[in-house]
């Protein structure tokens, strides 16, 4: 045991934790717990076009530790959540975009202290989100909604900030269920004059895309070591300035590859 490990457990002791995968006595994640939560990709079109790449699927281990990091305050799950969601981003990336998120419903900021998205991205070294969207009226909560009654509580429910007309955008998001709210975040976003060339999300719901792609050249192992590259890249463009875009706003001064070697 290690002077780190020592001091870990001693603290452990004070503030009992228990892996958020699995519920074991240990810290944050368990080592097994942690190593499946590698990112292993899935492309998928949603009915507007949009092609989203997720990096998890959203079931057993991966299902609890993001309800634990997003419903229970567990941000020290963060890290791993982080990378994954790198990757898919990574792996989505064509030439030069902004990241942009869904507004976040103020219940669950106000609920949680923190916005789920925004801190995986901080946590992965990555840009902030450009905040060119915003609801424009408060959404029911999504969750018992089927397909239809989603589309329906979503449509109009996101604008564009200004014209945003010349400026490329890749959305990001946590949980990809039926694609709706991210449809809606593109729509906003290319009535707004946008380029929308994409999406990532952390985890995939595979009860709604059961026949999603496994991207075939990005084994776990590859994709993990890419995107870890990448972010490395990613943080070297950190300071590429890109200038003030039309509406006055400054632009996210990123810029990313435009592939991700495998
Ligand atoms: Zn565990």
């Amino acid at each position: 045991m290690n002077l780190r490990d020592a001091a870990l457990d001693a603290w452990s002791v004070l503030l009992p934790v228990t892996c958020a995968g699995c519920g074991a006595d240990d810290r944050a994640l368990c080592p097994a717990c942690r190593s499946g939560l590698h990112a292993t990709l899935h492309r998928r079109q949603l009915a507007d076009g949009t092609t989203v790449v997720s990096a998890l699927r959203y079931e057993d281990l991966v299902r609890r530790t993001i309800l634990a990091f997003k419903e229970q305050g567990r941000t020290d799950v963060s890290r791993p959540l982080a990378t994954a969601l790198s990757v898919a981003i990574a792996a989505a990336v064509i030439g030069r975009v902004e990241l942009v998120s869904i507004p976040p419903g103020r219940a669950g900021l106000r609920r949680r202290g923190y916005d789920p998205v925004r801190l995986l991205l901080r946590r992965a070294g990555l840009p902030q989100p450009s905040p060119v969207l915003s609801a424009t009226h408060a959404r029911a909560h999504q969750k018992t909604l089927d397909r239809e009654e989603r589309q329906r509580n979503l449509a109009g429910s996101m604008t564009a900030n200004g014209w945003l007309a010349g400026r490329r955008f890749l959305l990001v998001d946590d949980v990809l269920t039926t694609g709706s709210t991210l449809m809606e975040a593109a729509r906003a976003l290319r009535e707004g004059g946008a380029e929308v060339v994409g999406a990532a999300a952390l985890a995939f719901t595979p009860m709604h895309f059961g026949d999603s792609q496994l991207m075939p050249s990005q084994t776990r192992d590859k994709g993990r070591v890419a995107g870890l590259r990448w972010a490395k890249e990613a943080r070297k463009y950190r300071l590429v300035p890109l200038g003030v875009a039309p509406d006055g706003t400054r632009r996210t001064p990123w810029k990313f590859p435009s592939t991700v070697a495998t």
